[in-house]
This record gives C-alpha cells, structure tokens and sequence, in this order.
C-alpha cells in the first residue's frame, strides 16, 4: 500500500521509509506524485495541528493515506518560545548559527536552573475516509551556555540531554531518546494496530 509523506525534507522521507517498509509500505514523497505543498499554508497554532494541516492537504491532493510531522523546541525562559516557529525564529534567511546565538543571547542573564527546554515533535496520518492517527513525543533537556559539537542539526549544539550536547552525540544515539524517535516509534505501534483493527491491505 502506497502512503505519500508529506515532507520536502529528504531526511525525514529516507527516516520514515526506513519505518514503513517492514509494515509493507511504499512511501512516496510529493515529487513522486506530482504535486506541490507549497500553497499549504502552516497557520495552526500547535505543532499537531501543524502536522495534520500538511497530512491533509497532502490526502485531499492525491488520494493516498498522508504522513506529516511538525517538529520544534521550546524554551521555559521564553515562555515556550520558540516552538511552532522554531524554523523561522530568526527570519526567514537566519542560519542554525544565528537561531542558537539569538535563543543563547535571549539566555545570557539565566542561571542553570531555570535553562530548561524540550523538542517536541507530533506526526499526523489522514486516511482519505477522514480516519487520523495522531501522537506526540518530547525530549526534555537544558539550553547550554555555548554551541558545542557540529552533529545534528538545528538546534542540536545548544541543546543539552543528561548534561550531553545533542551536537556531541550520534544519529542512532539521538534517536533512542529524541522526540522524532519517540513520536515515530509510539506512531509506528498506533499504526500497526489501525492496519489490523482495520484490515488495511499491505
Ligand atoms: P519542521 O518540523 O521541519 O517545521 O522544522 C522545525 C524546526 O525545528 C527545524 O528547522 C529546527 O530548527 C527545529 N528542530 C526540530 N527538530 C530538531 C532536532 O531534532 N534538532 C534540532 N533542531 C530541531
């Protein structure tokens, strides 16, 4: 059964592939359907209402069962901030540098205790009767006081798990513990049961 991943990012395609396949799923990406998300304006106020924006537009646009997720950090000295604008935070053209120089410089006066921030990530899936499946996952960690380590991505240098850099670890150790981890394994099982309460064909 062919589900379209509602994602321009070629590492999250290549990541859920890597989830879908042992359940007998061919996912596919927006390009191999040919159609754009461009137009799909993200105007939700949660990251799982985020997700479920793109999962839907993605199942209205071509039919097939729609996989999206929406990711980001939020920091409790900034109110949550960044979160659902986590991309975006320091302008449409700031770099991952300027985006962790701008949260440590909102920091500069914090103390250790009160540096406290989680990733969340939420995963939608629509199905074109309307049925959803939808989960969350978090990771909860500290803002360091400087970027340490080029591993990862985004915010990963200054975001501290168990005292470690998230910059300093590796992918399969960041994933054992990270928020896309966690959504994707709780989304993987909550699949798994829909396909056999549901007799979705593989
Ligand atoms: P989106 O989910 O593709 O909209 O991306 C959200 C933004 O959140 C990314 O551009 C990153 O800045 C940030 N983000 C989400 N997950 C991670 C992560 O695992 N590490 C570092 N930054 C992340």
């Amino acid at each position: 059964m062919k589900f379209i991943i509602a994602t321009n990012n070629a590492k999250k395609l290549v990541e859920l592939e890597r989830i879908l396949s042992p359940l007998g799923i061919n996912a596919v990406s927006p390009k191999d359907e040919g159609i754009s998300l461009d137009d799909v304006e993200e105007n939700g106020t949660s990251f799982k209402e985020n997700s479920f924006i793109k999962a839907n537009a993605a199942c209205e646009k071509t039919g097939l069962p729609a996989i999206a997720d929406d990711s980001g950090i939020c920091v409790d000295a900034l109110n949550g901030e960044p979160g659902i604008y986590s991309a975006r935070f320091a302008g449409e053209d700031a770099s991952d540098v300027d985006k962790n120089n701008l949260i440590l410089k909102k920091l500069e006066n914090t103390p250790e205790s009160e540096r406290g921030a989680h990733y969340t990530c939420a995963v939608t899936c629509v199905f074109p009767n309307g049925d959803t499946i939808q989960v969350e996952g978090k990771c909860f960690g500290k803002i360091a006081t400087k970027p340490d380590g080029d591993g990862g991505f985004g915010y990963d240098p200054i975001f501290l798990y168990n005292g470690v850099s998230f910059g300093r670890v590796s992918a399969e150790e960041k994933d054992k513990v990270s928020h896309r981890g966690n959504a994707l394994r709780m989304f993987k099982a909550e699949l798994v049961k829909y396909m056999e309460e549901n007799n979705v064909n593989k």
